[in-house]
């Protein structure tokens, strides 16, 4: 079992996992794909959702569902998106959560930020989750990004959301990997052999861990409101 440099043990350690393909038994995969603006997770989420017979969240989508429907909360949405800011904490992890439709799910551009990893790691279940991290360069992503054509795939925004990736989803990786759950990916490539490695990666990882008595991450202190919330189990911390 992994432990932290302050001796608190994390739950499970992925670093043995045997490479030889095994059938998939995991009961409730409960995937987050992370990367850089541009990376793929749309792409890559929804056919990783679709092989696992999984729901797909992905909240980029939700929120510019919430901006096509003009409500004020749409426009104020909007107005953050196309800052290259995140929005705040509160609103994005009640939107995951109202959303969220049972215990496996693939998650696309949640968690974002460490607050809202340990908010969403926080929630008791039988396996844990499984941090996939689609990895491009930087520049490999603002290439990517002003071919695309999205309102806040403007170069400037772009700019600002890769900034804010360094500042906000870079910590969060590190958390995660300290955690012993993430996994990263090579995503510089077409996107079938993408999906292949994350499928490899995924299979084995399911097939190596087995249910287990509730598991919930050890406590955390950190001043970001959103993890004291909503998925449960952090609110006593
Ligand atoms: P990309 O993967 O290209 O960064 P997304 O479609 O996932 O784009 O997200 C678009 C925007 O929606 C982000 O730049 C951010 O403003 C907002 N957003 C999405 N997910 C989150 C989140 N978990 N926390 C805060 N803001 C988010």
């Amino acid at each position: 079992m992994l432990r932290r440099p302050n001796g608190v043990p994390v739950p499970h350690d992925y670093r043995s996992v045997d490479t030889v393909s095994q059938p998939v038994h995991q009961a409730q995969p409960r995937i987050f794909l992370v990367g850089r603006p541009g990376a793929g997770k749309g792409t890559q989420g929804a056919r990783l959702a679709q092989r696992l017979d999984v729901q797909y969240v992905s909240t980029g989508d939700l929120l510019r569902k919430a901006i096509e429907a003009r409500t004020p909360l749409g426009t104020a949405i909007e107005k953050v998106i196309n800052s290259g800011n995140l929005l705040p904490a509160e609103l994005i992890i009640s939107l995951v959560e109202s959303c969220i439709e049972g215990d496996s799910y693939v998650l696309d551009g949640f968690p974002r930020t460490v607050a809202q990893a340990v908010a969403i790691t926080s929630q008791a279940s039988n396996s844990p989750p499984i941090a996939i991290e689609i990895a491009i360069p930087t520049n490999v992503a603002l290439d990517r990004l002003t071919h695309r054509g999205r309102s806040d795939d403007d170069i400037t925004i772009a700019r600002r959301r890769l900034v804010v990736y360094e500042t906000e989803t870079v910590p969060m990786l590190n958390y995660l990997q300290s955690c012993g759950l993430l996994h990263r990916i090579d995503g510089d490539a077409p996107a079938d052999i993408v999906e292949q490695t994350i499928w490899q990666r995924v299979s084995v990882v399911l097939s190596s861990s087995h249910p287990e008595p509730a598991v919930t991450m050890p406590e955390q202190h950190h001043s970001h409101a959103d993890s004291a919330s909503l998925f449960g189990a952090v609110a006593a911390g």
